[in-house]
């Protein structure tokens, strides 16, 4: 079993804040902002795999 929600380094700020900002989005039902934050981390994500 593997989690999507582990791509990218847990050090990172940035990966933090959108991960964070996805999970709140989510919260108050705001799904269009959700997935934005989902595709932005993916995008910044691929930065980190030297891609
Ligand atoms: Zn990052």
């Amino acid at each position: 079993m593997t989690e999507e929600r582990s791509t990218g380094a847990p050090d990172c700020a940035v990966c933090r804040e959108l991960t964070i900002a996805e999970s709140e989005a989510e919260g108050v039902g705001d799904h269009s902002r959700a997935v934005d934050c989902r595709v932005l981390r993916r995008r910044h994500a691929r930065g980190h795999e030297g891609g």
